[in-house]
């Protein structure tokens, strides 16, 4: 591959852009090598600024479930746009997003619009804190909640990928309200709450952590958390910002017929603009400003233009239910994997779920940060290389996990399952 042009950019950005990027992990630090630009997406594949076509599982981190481009979203935002892009009042899209979002996630009564999935899970956070009238959070070790202060304390994705899951620049006393317990640890939950569980406000999680790699809970650990939280009248809330309306339309909350006090929500939500939203009990929602006394607000909250694509690709998810579809995406890729691996003799765990996977080069299952972090990352990254040069576009990082679309289906699933078969055979 010639890489002249984002060589180029990349040179002109690290001028004027702190690493050249804007958000950290897509400067390729943990897999070495220089990033590409993409000047062009479309359904399954991302177009460099050098000319390349590249088969995606990143799919802009999530959104792009439709694939990229989408017709039925490109138009709803080419048509909202003929009324202008921002009124800064009420608008009719807003209201259209909020029933879809009641109607489709169990645990939302009353939903309010944000900007990106960090100020969702800030704003839950707040209000948690203000309902309840206490100041503890517990997180899990691994977990990502976007970069809120209190939430960066052993945060996965691109935290971890850097090595500083603990940011500088967040006081030591903001940290000392966040409760960090190693996820699937049942017995540390029961302690936490056994000594202090009257401070504790809430408990936040990704149900299915995904920016630690991908983990899944162990039989009967989520049950555990929706217990204790209401047994000590702490509120549960699920980060769904990456699982909401992939894994199932209704989220894993859905999935697995859970429902938290709140949902963080974000990604697929705004059709591939920027849009976060947190939703939940009616008796908590109500107590956020105007109404209440938890103040959260935004100048761009609830944009007609993020609305109209939002809105595009749910009616989508809802008209064609591609959950199905993912399953057997999903399955194929994976088995693919494992048998590559298997031939080559290296030990390799492929969690998946749907349309989510991510591959931890390890003999055991992996069930917690520290299992994820003992993975051999040295095989992924060189992974990640020979399938960037030979088309297929990996995460950019051991700790991410990887994104089918609908648009992958046919030529490309079976394309990228080779050229992965061969990375693998060759590392
Ligand atoms: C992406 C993500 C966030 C942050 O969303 P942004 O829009 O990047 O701020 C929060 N939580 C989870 C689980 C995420 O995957």
């Amino acid at each position: 591959m010639n890489h002249t042009q984002s060589g180029n950019l990349l040179e002109r950005a690290s001028r004027v852009i702190p690493g050249g990027v804007n958000s950290p992990v897509r400067a390729f630090r943990s897999v070495g090598g220089a990033p590409f630009f993409t000047k062009r997406a479309e359904g399954a594949h991302l177009h460099t600024a050098d000319g390349d076509q590249l088969i995606d599982f990143v799919c802009t981190w999530g959104p792009a479930i439709h694939g990229h481009n989408d017709p039925d979203v490109q138009a709803a935002v080419a048509q909202a746009l003929q009324n202008g892009t921002s009124f800064g009042t009420p608008n009719p899209f807003e209201v259209e997003m909020a029933e879809l979002l009641v109607q489709i996630v169990p645990s939302v009564e009353k939903v309010r619009m944000c900007n990106s999935g960090t100020e969702a899970t800030m704003s839950a956070i707040r209000l948690a804190r203000g309902f309840t009238g206490r100041d503890k959070i517990i997180k899990f070790a691994g977990c990502y909640h976007g970069h809120v202060d209190s939430l960066l304390v052993k945060a996965g994705s691109g935290a971890l990928t850097l090595g500083n899951p603990d940011s500088a620049g967040v006081p030591g006393s903001f940290a000392a309200e966040t409760i960090v317990l190693d996820y699937n640890d049942t017995a540390a939950i029961e302690e936490t709450f056994h000594r202090q569980g009257d401070q504790i406000a809430a408990i936040i999680v990704e149900p299915y952590p995904a920016n630690c790699g991908f983990i899944l809970p162990d039989d009967g650990y989520l049950e555990f958390l929706r217990a204790i939280t209401t047994k000590h009248g702490s509120l549960l809330i699920f980060d769904e910002v990456m699982t909401g309306f992939r894994l199932a339309l209704g989220g894993v909350q859905e999935r697995i017929g859970i429902t938290p006090d709140m949902t963080a929500m974000g990604k697929i939500i705004g059709g591939g603009l920027p849009v976060g939203a947190f939703g939940g009990r009616s008796d908590i929602m109500d107590h956020l400003a105007p109404d209440g006394p938890v103040y959260q607000a935004g100048t761009l909250s609830g944009n007609p233009l993020a609305m109209a694509a939002g809105i595009a690709a749910l009616r989508k998810l809802l008209q064609t239910n591609p959950y199905p579809l993912f399953e057997k995406l999903g399955e194929t890729i994976q088995s693919a994997l494992l048998g590559a691996a298997k031939a080559k003799g290296l030990p390799l765990q492929v969690p998946q779920v749907g349309s989510m996977f991510a591959l931890f080069f390890s003999e055991d299952r992996v069930r917690n940060l520290d299992d994820a972090t003992g993975s051999e990352t040295q095989h992924f990254n060189k992974l990640f290389r020979y399938a960037l040069e030979a088309g297929v576009y990996l995460p950019p990082s051991a700790y991410e996990t990887c994104f089918l679309c609908t648009a992958h289906d046919g030529e490309d699933i079976d394309r990228a399952a080779e050229i992965l078969s061969d990375g693998i055979a060759a590392i």
